[in-house]
Formats: structure tokens, sequence, C-alpha cells
């Protein structure tokens, strides 16, 4: 929605110029140069004034604006509130991350349900829940060549991204709809929070105590081998993020805050930072 307002701001802008160009070219009198000049000046928001130039996220995406006064300006006159803007000194906004290739074309997922998949809600559920809060939309397959097909699985897992061709999100029966919205967000190519690349400052990972084999549920996506963006900041509260005891072998913490601390899983539903996430890739 940011993306949709910003996008018809600068559109405004940048066709607000074009037109008093062209109109400029009509009129008989031409205006001076010296008032042109002057045109182009006061389409600032404080003209004579420069402020300090600052780093920080709009919609997903890093951008630099000038703090001018307490306001915060984007291309010479355009305020951005402080919401809009996450400046990048601590206040930025949880996010998520993603893989940078394997997107599906137009946010449409095709997809089937086998017919041998108990307790099918779970995947209607989590696909009313996505579409609801996210701009993908899932289209049952027909004949189209890449789909998710849901069926029933030793656990749940799923491929990151499209990978081509025909894949599957696997559903044992313990998985719930909170899992089935976890697993068509690896889907669509978000990874486990707890394995982005900046993962470091915000978490400690306390190797000695994760179960033996499942120390790569832990590793940066990097070191994976994949490609991708951290958006914002590690949001503890995703539904793509690790609990403090997930995959612990001896009941202490796999993963702490940068204080020590635990903190709970989430599965109920996609946090403010998924959907940042996914807003910025799709
Ligand atoms: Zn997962």
């Amino acid at each position: 929605m940011r993306k949709t307002q910003f996008s018809v701001l600068a559109a405004a802008a940048v066709f607000g110029t074009i037109s008093l160009a062209s109109c400029n070219k009509e009129t008989e009198s031409q205006p001076s140069q010296l008032e042109q000049t002057q045109d182009a000046k006061a389409e600032l928001a404080y003209p004579n004034q420069t402020g300090q130039a600052k780093q920080g996220e709009f919609s997903g995406q890093p951008i630099t604006y000038q703090e001018i006064n307490g306001d915060k300006v984007y291309e010479g006159d355009i305020l951005l509130t402080t919401e809009q803007v996450a400046a990048s000194e601590g206040q930025n906004r949880p996010g998520s991350a993603g893989r940078t290739s394997g997107r599906w074309p137009s946010a449409i997922v095709y997809y089937t349900i086998d017919a041998a998949l108990p307790s099918q809600n779970r995947v209607t559920d989590a696909i009313a829940h996505w579409q609801a809060n996210s701009p993908v939309r899932f289209i049952k397959r027909t004949t189209q060549s890449n789909y998710v097909t849901f069926r029933v699985g030793s656990g749940c897992s799923s491929n990151i991204g499209m990978i081509g061709g025909r894949q599957y999100i696997n559903l044992a029966s313990g998985c719930t709809t909170g899992n089935t919205i976890h697993e068509i967000g690896h889907a669509l190519g978000l990874f486990h929070e707890q394995t982005r690349n900046d993962r470091d400052t915000y978490v400690n990972i306390l190797t000695q105590n994760i179960q033996a084999g499942y120390e790569g549920n832990f590793t940066k996506y990097s070191a994976q081998g994949y490609g991708g963006t951290d958006y914002g900041v590690l949001d503890f509260g995703s539904i793509m993020m690790y609990g403090s005891f997930s995959f612990s072998s001896n009941g202490q913490p796999t993963i702490t805050k940068k204080d020590g601390s635990t903190f709970n899983i989430q599965r109920t539903g996609l946090s403010a930072g998924d959907k940042s996430g996914i807003d910025a890739m799709y």
C-alpha cells in the first residue's frame, strides 16, 4: 500500500513536471530562464537548506533522504513520515529474508491438493491467510507446468521458492494451519529468519545444544548456497523464526537474543515483518 501511495506521489511529481514543460512550449510567451529556475527551486520543501543525509528504508528498499528541521525530505519536496521511513539507526522495521531467484511469476502460485491428504482445511485456511495478508494469489492448477502439490509427508516440509515443474509441500498429520502457512512461506522464497546473513547482530546460536543432524537449519542461507536479501531487521515474531528451544538436544536453548534471554515461537499467522518482506519480494 505504501509503495502504491509513494508511486502515485512520485508519478504525480514527474508527470506534473512534464505537463508543465509541454505547457510552456505551447504558450506564446515563454517564461524567462530566471522564472524557470525559480519554478524548479520552488519545488523544494526547504529551499536554500540542505539537511543531514540519512540512510533509511522505504517499502523494503534502501533510500537516502535529507533530515531538515525534523522533516524527512525525499527528492527535494516529498515529505515522508517517520512511520514510512524506518531510519537505519536502530529504528528499522522488522522484515524477513527472501531468496533472490525462484519467485513465482506475477505473484501467482498454482497448486493442487492430493486427494489422500487429510484435513485439507489446513491448506485452504493457510492459503486464505496468505491471500488476506499479501499480494500473492493461489490458483488451482489446470495445465500449468510449475506448481505446488500439497500431500502427506513424514513431517512438514517445502522447497524454498519456485524450483520449476511440480514441487511438494509435505504435511504430516501433526502439521497445523500455522505450520502450513510457514511451509507456504518457504515455497514463496522465505528462508528461516534465524538463517539471515545478518542474524549474528540479533541472536546467539548455541550449536552445542542443537540435535545432531539439524545444525543445517541454523546455517546462514548464504552458507547454504542461496542468494538472498535480508529485509528490515530480524523479526523475532516471524512465522519463519524458530523459537529458543527449537531442535534442542538437551532442553537448553539453541537460540537466544544477544542479551542471553529466550523468546517464544510464533506459528499463528504472518507477522508485520513477514508481510513487509513478501511485499518487497512480490
Ligand atoms: Zn521451515
